[in-house]
Order: structure tokens, then C-alpha cells, then sequence
């Protein structure tokens, strides 16, 4: 047991050296927790996740959940507005409603971002950072 939760502090250094945010999608989370009940303890992925949350929260960096269906990538930015389709070939995008030219991945990054810094509470503090530094 306590092996294990000397790797959770490994890991949860080593993820929040290498990123300001770190995100999970709910329904994966749920499918992560599946493995790893019938692998160790249902406990272990929870845990794990309060260490990395504690972490973060003293590395002033944000763990956020979001929603698999928050359509992260067809999102405006900008100014929110939603793409009905956004197909996977698609690099960049123009918005229909304010005209800024989107990067797909650039994009998605500050819209999680963003859902990351609501949720927590710490939108000033991150927001003035790249979303991710590698
Ligand atoms: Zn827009």
C-alpha cells in the first residue's frame, strides 16, 4: 500500500511539472476506475486523485473534469459560439460569429482551460499561462 501511494506522489510531480492544466474526461474516469477496482483497491484511482489535486493546488496548476460531450474543439474561444460539425481533417477553422481564426488543438486547449479555471475558482491565476508547456 504504501508503495503505491509513494508512486501516486511520483506521478502526480511529474504531471504537474510537465502541465499547467490537467483534465479528465468524466466518462473515462469512470471507465479508469473500473480497471482499477478489479486490478488493486476501487480506492486507488480516488486517491490518487486527491494527491494530484493537492499537488496541483500548491503548484498553483488546475485539474479539471470535463464532460466527454463538451465539444472542446468546435467551440469558438472567442466567443463561445458552437459549430454544428467540425470534421476531424480540420486544422483551422474560421468563426461564423466573431471572424477569429481557430487552431483546432490551440482552441480546444483554452476551452478546457477555461472549464478547468471555472471549476476551480482559479481563473486569474492560470489564465495568464499557457494552457500546456510541453
Ligand atoms: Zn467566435
Amino acid at each position: 500500500v504504501h508503495r503505491r501511494e509513494d508512486w501516486f506522489w511520483k506521478l502526480a510531480h511529474w504531471l504537474t511539472d510537465r502541465f499547467d492544466v490537467l483534465y479528465f474526461e468524466t466518462l473515462n474516469l469512470k471507465a479508469m476506475q473500473r480497471l482499477w477496482g478489479r486490478k488493486a483497491s476501487d480506492l486507488g484511482f480516488r486517491s490518487f486523485l486527491q494527491i494530484l489535486e493537492w499537488v496541483a493546488q500548491k503548484k498553483g496548476k488546475v485539474v479539471a473534469y470535463i464532460d466527454r460531450w463538451f465539444p472542446s474543439s468546435k467551440t469558438c474561444s472567442g466567443c463561445g459560439y458552437v459549430l454544428d460539425e467540425l470534421d476531424l481533417s480540420v486544422r483551422r477553422w474560421r468563426c461564423p460569429s466573431c471572424g477569429s481564426e481557430n487552431d483546432r488543438d490551440e482552441n480546444a486547449a483554452i476551452n478546457i482551460k477555461q472549464v478547468g479555471a471555472s471549476t476551480c475558482g482559479r481563473g486569474k491565476v492560470s489564465q495568464a499561462q499557457p494552457a500546456f508547456t510541453v
